[in-house]
């Protein structure tokens, strides 16, 4: 242990040895939070503290996966294993599975995804006859999840004009009769939905105080990591179960708080002390991951924002480059200077695809990136989105799978009772909701009971239903002995799920097939264990939870070493040696949709400082004139983000002849655009003196960037591709610095040099890329 704290500065080591009582970490990005409570939760262990008695809480399963990895090389593997660490609804849905019975719901209860619950909204706007153009089902749904965050229950909700109100003012007046008919459907299906885990854990522990102390006794000591981004109900659980012996260590950063749209509250970490006695602050101010020009720039960002704690962040890592900002005409030219920036600085520097990432404030931004990423042959991945189990041939598999499960999950039984097609159609579906509705049955037990129900099903509809119930009982039999994989592969085969596909000879068709295969091979590994989950046994049960909560960041399989995509939301924690932040525009970032209060601008520059804080050595910003947006072609302006960093840090990249650009001279680049549809972002009104005054008015827009100096893209150097260069010759590299050839291997394009230079490093460089000067 002694060796481990060594690696933890005096600032981290106090809180790091606090073993008990309240505390607070607050701190910059950077500094350590996430490092500190890896290492508290192996000290405590190293100091008896059993690990059974501890609670960790992560933003992502990925970084509960990691720090347990990390603690298990300090303490080792076997005890490591019996930490509770996890996202707070994979950590509570456990919890739920035990004490769920005393809400009344089954200990297989099934998880809706969004997609589920939406799906179960829609089916519900449409029973009550509702207008699906103004009960928009993405809006109901946002709507109810707000209400649950904050603990608005139905009832609450009923006793609470001002809610009502507010919905029908926004033509909404059903509202709360929705609400309350999915809350009952979803429990008729022993189903919960994301925020019922956070929500009935709440009903849970204020309701059972037997189970309360249970879990207090358990859980001696709780930490949780990006404490900033905690709501309201994963706030009340935290309070709760640290009440007795209020043995809690938070960390987080305010100026890092960009989930308020989500209901996270930033008065948690700020009402901290209120909370509980004798509070102990810490705060680290020593920035470990980025240069000297990330820190500055990210500081002189979060300057702007009036709402934060003062906080100093600081670093003695190296100058390190500018961030380099760099202008293009379209959306395909910015892909195009990402790929081939990535593509030579790996070269030139022969690092991983992995150390790159690029960051975006909306998943729509990364298509052009990929198109670009493909050309160059760079592999990548992209983060969020459509996850793998929300396929639809992967939910369809698992759907059955819930099915065999719980019976009564309504969302599942819809989903796969007429697919593959066996001549059930939509009016029996329907007639078969009714009747459920009516008797207060599931529909799985409508079906069981056909025979018995009064229903408008004719006979030979009904042996078709029967015949289904038969097959999934046939399942559950199989359930009984066989393991998730065995079941799984019988049910993909005998269901017809796979000739199914098999029919479909199209390429999406036989990527289809790939994906399940994939899913089994992933059943597959669960079941052997190769899946690393605690206490796991295998189970169907676990591997569908596992499923049901993957968050966008986890199941990161395959090749590791790809370049990154993902939206800065997903980012946080996160960091990479090189990151491109694209699409630096207003009303794209910030956010057209965030320009309405201050609070939301600040919100979005919270976000800003995320991003650049991700990057270790070099962070690059990228916007463009004209951006297709909706289908069309949006003139774009510079983000006033761009604007706000002391210029100090930035070095602006943008080629001359882009600079001086003028469409009217030069439009034949836009293919079929006209050119006067093309604006440039030129000063309009110049609404105060650059750089003159600190504050800007909040609507401020700014015009051209006063960063586009051209700057020469030549320094001197060259490529020294076609030149003569002998092992011997001593050279200067343009970043590395002056060096010697130690040797040359490889010919034509491959011709690489391997150079040691005066600061220690050997490099092997590719001449094609490398700005070699001969000295
Ligand atoms: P964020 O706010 O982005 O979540 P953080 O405060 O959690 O950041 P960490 O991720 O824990 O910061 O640390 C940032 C980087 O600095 C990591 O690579 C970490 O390993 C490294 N680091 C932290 N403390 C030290 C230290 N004392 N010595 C060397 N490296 C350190
Ligand atoms: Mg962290």
């Amino acid at each position: 242990m002694e060796k481990y704290l060594s690696q933890l500065n005096d600032a981290q080591l106090a809180p790091t040895l606090q073993k008990d009582g309240p505390m607070i970490i607050i701190a910059g990005a950077g500094s350590g939070k996430t490092r500190v409570l890896t290492y508290r939760i192996a000290y405590l262990m190293s100091q008896g503290v059993d690990a059974f008695n501890i609670l960790a809480l992560t933003f992502t399963n990925k970084a509960a996966r990691e720090m347990k990895g990390r603690i298990a090389d300090i303490v080792g593997d076997s005890e490591a294993k019996n930490l509770w660490m996890g996202t707070f609804h994979s950590v509570f849905a456990k919890i739920l599975r035990f004490e769920g019975h005393h809400l009344g719901f089954p200990s297989n209860f099934t998880i809706y995804d969004t997609q589920d619950s939406q799906k179960l909204l829609g089916s519900i706007i449409k029973e009550m006859g509702l207008d699906k153009d103004i009960y928009k089902t993405k809006q109901v749904y946002s709507r109810i999840s707000s209400y649950k965050n904050s603990l608005i229950t139905v009832k609450a909700y009923f006793n609470n004009p001002e809610l009502m109100e507010a919905d029908a003012m926004a033509r909404r007046p059903r509202t709360g009769d929705i609400y309350k008919e999915y809350v009952d459907r979803c429990f008729k299906a022993g189903a919960m939905d994301f925020d019922d885990l956070l929500l009935r854990t709440n009903e849970l522990l204020t309701r059972f105080p037997n189970v309360l102390a249970q879990y207090q006794n358990k859980f001696r000591y709780i930490l949780v990591d990006e404490y900033q981004d905690t709501n309201h109900s994963q706030y009340l659980i935290v309070r709760a179960l640290s009440d007795r012996f209020q043995n809690i260590c938070v960390v987080g950063d305010d100026a890092q708080s960009i989930y308020a749209f989500r209901g996270a509250n930033i008065n948690n970490i700020l009402n901290f002390q209120k909370d509980y006695d004798d509070v102990k602050v810490y705060r680290l101010e020593q920035n470990y991951r980025s240069t000297k020009n990330i820190v500055g720039a990210a500081n002189s960002v979060i300057e702007h924002n009036k709402t934060k704690l003062d906080k100093i962040v600081w670093t003695a890592n190296v100058e390190g480059e500018k961030v380099i900002v760099h202008r293009t005409m379209t959306d395909g030219d910015e892909g195009r200077y990402v790929a081939s920036t990535i593509w030579e600085t790996k070269m030139n520097e022969q690092l991983p695809n992995s150390d790159f990432a690029v960051l975006y404030r909306t998943n729509a931004q990364s298509r052009a990136i990929e198109d670009a990423l493909r050309k160059r042959d760079i592999p990548y991945r992209i983060y969020g989105g459509l996850s793998f189990y929300q396929r639809k041939e992967i939910k369809d598999i698992t759907a059955y799978l819930r099915l065999i499960l719980n019976s009564a999950d309504e969302e599942a039984l819809k989903r796969v009772i007429n697919y593959p097609a066996r001549g059930i159609g939509q009016t029996t579906v329907d007639r078969l909701v009714v009747a459920a509705n009516a008797t207060g049955k599931t529909i799985y037990e409508v079906m069981q009971n056909i025979d018995t129900v009064s229903i408008n099903i004719n006979n030979g509809t009904k042996n078709k239903l029967k015949d289904f119930v038969t097959l999934i009982e046939s399942y559950k039999v199989m359930n009984q002995n066989a393991n998730a994989f065995e079941l799984a592969e019988h049910v993909t085969k005998s269901s017809g799920l796979i000739r199914e596909l098999n029919k479909d000879g199209t390429p999406e068709g036989v990527t289809k097939m790939d994906n399940v295969q994939e899913l089994l091979n992933g059943i597959k590994d669960f079941v052997e264990g190769q899946v690393e989950v605690a206490d796991s046994t295998g189970s169907l049960a676990e591997f569908l939870e596992d499923v049901a909560l993957a968050t966008d960041l986890d199941g990161d399989k395959g090749d590791p070493n790809h370049v990154a995509l993902m939206t800065i939301h997903l980012a946080k924690g996160l960091e990479f040696p090189h990151v491109f932040i694209v699409g630096m525009e207003e009303d794209l970032f910030p956010s057209a949709m965030s320009m309405n209060t201050r609070s939301e601008l600040e919100e979005e520059r919270r976000l800003f400082y995320v991003a650049l804080t991700r990057a270790e050595k070099q962070a690059y910003l990228t916007y463009t004139v004209s951006r297709y947006r909706w289908g069309k072609l949006i003139d774009a302006e510079p983000s006033r983000f761009i604007e706000e960093i002391d210029d100090k840090f930035v070095n602006n990249t943008t080629p001359m002849k882009e600079q001086r650009f003028n469409p009217m001279l030069d439009a034949s680049i836009f293919g079929d655009i006209e050119p006067n549809k093309i604006r440039f972002a030129k000063p309009k009104s110049p609404k105060f003196k650059k750089k003159d005054t600190k504050k800007k008015p909040e609507n401020f827009k700014i015009s051209t960037p006063k960063k586009l100096k051209p700057v020469s893209q030549s320094n001197g150097a060259s490529n020294l591709f076609d030149t003569k260069l002998t092992v011997g010759n001593k050279v200067n590299h343009q970043r590395f610095g002056r060096g010697e050839v130690l040797k040359i291997e490889g010919a034509g394009g491959d011709l690489k040099a391997e150079i040691k230079f005066e600061n220690g490093a050997t490099k092997k460089l590719l001449l094609r890329f490398a700005k070699l000067e001969i000295i």
